[in-house]
């Protein structure tokens, strides 16, 4: 089967501006930012969407939000403030089957749900 795109940025097949790494999550810049700062952050682990977590992901899900407040210091935006947005499916404008959740920030985002 075809890996996803996120699992080959992963391996390194697909070159990306890493901004933290550890053996359960990956971090990187989105090559099309929304805002001064967007960072992608996924497990490692292939899971297709939100929908495919389970019971046994808590673990890595709550691992991510413990990196998240790690690099939104390190790049500036903890105190000024920032939004996490995780997509999922069709209609939630999911594009990559990889679960991922969006860090924004570095100006005031406007309340949307497009
Ligand atoms: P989604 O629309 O699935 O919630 O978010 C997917 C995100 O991945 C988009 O913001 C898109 O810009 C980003 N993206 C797609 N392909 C690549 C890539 O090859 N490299 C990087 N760094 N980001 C990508
Ligand atoms: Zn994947």
């Amino acid at each position: 089967m075809e890996e996803c795109l996120f699992c080959k940025i992963i391996k390194g097949e697909i070159p990306s501006t890493k901004v933290y790494e550890d053996d359960k999550v990956l971090c990187f810049k989105d090559i099309n930012p929304e805002a001064p700062v967007h960072v992608i952050v996924i497990p490692k682990k292939h899971i297709s969407s939100l929908n495919d977590l389970t019971v046994n992901d808590e673990e890595v899900i709550g691992h991510i939000y413990t990196v998240i407040r790690k690099i939104t210091k390190e790049l500036g935006i903890a105190d000024s403030g920032y939004r996490v947005v995780s997509n999922c499916n069709e209609d939630g404008g999911q594009t990559v089957p990889h679960v991922h959740f969006h860090v924004l920030g570095g100006k005031k985002l406007r309340i949307s749900v497009v």
